[in-house]
């Protein structure tokens, strides 16, 4: 079957039933508010490459709802029909019924999950995710044996696979040492409060070097900075995949380090964490993205780092899954003659958390697209705000051969010290 995933490595029965639909009546009302319209086709990306009805938020709505209603059975295929949504938040930004497609997709999955259980790859990486010294060591692994499974790319940011049979993958991202083992825990004077930097999976595993630089704007800006122990993913990825007991543990165990840590105010790098900290975590310690303290601190005060002409990704998690869409006038504000506009710019990176690694054709095929929206802007950066975009961008732009890099905007920025006080809070 066309599009259907290639890690799937459990049989789906039939004969579920969804007891969501019986005993919680508010999906019901949450799935009536789809009029049928169609305007979602004109956003939706998977759409755009499919051209299929179940690949759109309105079939996907009536696929729930039949399910529901007992009008169709569940299946494979239709486990791949919900498996694929990118809930990317594109359609709901459209919706003028407000119809909220991603929490009908949310819980869906995880009743599917909860009646047949999650496939093996899906175990593997929800242990990994839950289990944060399995995962350094893991990391460490991959590290001491890359030689063996892996091999660098000239001009790209990752490692290519060489085992043939994962070569479809494409570009994975060079490991380093994972920054909450890195010394020190604490540091910056604290002139102006308390930051706990929330790592996330990436952050910490995958991308340490934007960690660093996050650390180092925030003490340039007058924060001490410490990285509470014993955090971990934020959980959004279990949410994602349908298990939703998963993501609470995870919520738990970090609102306790958070509560705990002393600081006033939490920041993260990654827009999927800050997104789901701010909706589901309801702390007393207000939360903020990386992004929106530059924001708050203004483009004068830092200085573009780079010689490069730049443009712009906005993740789906900043954008539409926080409202932050000011990045732009910030941006070429701050870039001058090395700002360049792209295309499309708010369109999803096609990641989709498992999506990457169980539908590698549709992820890719929306890669393409980005991939070729950044060629068309003659920029070899492109800027953005989330590891996980970085992550899919760059494997697009090696696979469509695009020679431009995904950054993360702290590291394309540096604070401005101000000739001869070197007060940061006069920028602010
Ligand atoms: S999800 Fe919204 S935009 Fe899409 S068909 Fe339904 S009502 Fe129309
Ligand atoms: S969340 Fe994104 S991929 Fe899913 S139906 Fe909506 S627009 Fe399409």
């Amino acid at each position: 079957m066309l599009f259907q995933s290639t890690l799937r490595l459990h049989p789906l029965s039939t004969g579920i039933r969804y007891p969501f639909m019986g005993k919680e009546e508010k999906i019901e009302e949450l799935l009536s508010r789809c009029v049928r319209c169609g305007r979602c086709r004109s956003v939706c990306p998977t759409f755009d490459l499919i051209h299929r009805e179940w690949a759109v938020a309105r079939g996907r709505v009536a696929l729930v709802e039949a399910l529901g209603e007992k009008r169709l059975p569940p299946s494979t295929r239709l486990e791949d029909h919900l498996s694929t949504c990118l809930l990317c938040m594109a359609c709901e930004e459209i919706c003028t019924n407000e119809t909220p497609v991603v929490e009908i997709v949310e819980r869906a999955r995880a009743e599917l999950a909860e009646k047949s259980g999650f496939p093996l790859y899906k175990r593997l990486l929800r242990r990994v995710l839950e289990d944060t010294p399995l995962a350094h060591r893991l990391v460490n692994l991959g590290i001491l044996t890359r030689p063996l499974w892996g091999k660098k790319v000239k001009d790209y940011r990752g490692i290519a696979l060489k085992i043939p049979i994962l070569k479809e993958l494409g570009l994975v991202p060079p490991l380093e040492k994972p920054f909450s083992k890195r010394e020190p825990q604490e540091t910056g004077t604290g002139t102006r409060g308390t930051v706990a930097l929330f790592l996330g999976c990436l952050l910490d595993y995958v991308y340490p070097s934007i960690a660093q630089a996050t650390v180092d704007i925030l003490v340039k800006l007058g924060y001490r900075v410490v990285i509470p122990e014993n955090q971990g993913c934020c959980g959004y990825p279990h949410m994602a995949m349908g298990d939703r007991k998963g993501a609470e543990r995870l919520k738990e165990k970090n609102i306790q380090t958070l509560e705990t840590s002393g600081a006033s105010l939490i920041v993260t790098a990654c827009a999927t964490c800050t997104a789901h900290l701010k909706n589901t975590y309801h702390i007393p310690i207000p939360v903020m993205d990386i992004v929106e303290v530059l924001l708050e601190a203004r483009a004068q005060a830092f200085r573009y780092k780079l010689t490069e002409k730049a443009t712009y990704h906005q993740p789906c998690h900043l954008g539409r899954g926080q409202g932050v869409k000011e990045v732009i006038p910030f941006l070429k504000g701050l870039l001058g003659e090395f700002w360049v506009n792209m295309e499309g710019h708010d369109r999803c990176c096609g990641f989709g958390g498992t999506m990457a690694l169980a539908y590698p054709q549709i992820s890719s095929g929306i890669g393409k697209e980005k991939a070729h929206a950044i060629a068309q802007t003659g920029c070899k950066v492109v800027l953005t705000d989330c590891p996980a975009c970085i992550l899919q961008i760059n494997r697009s732009l090696a696979r469509e051969d695009v020679k431009a890099q995904a950054l993360h905007i702290v590291e394309a920025v540096d604070f401005r010290p101000h000739s001869g006080k070197n007060d940061p809070k006069q920028f602010i």
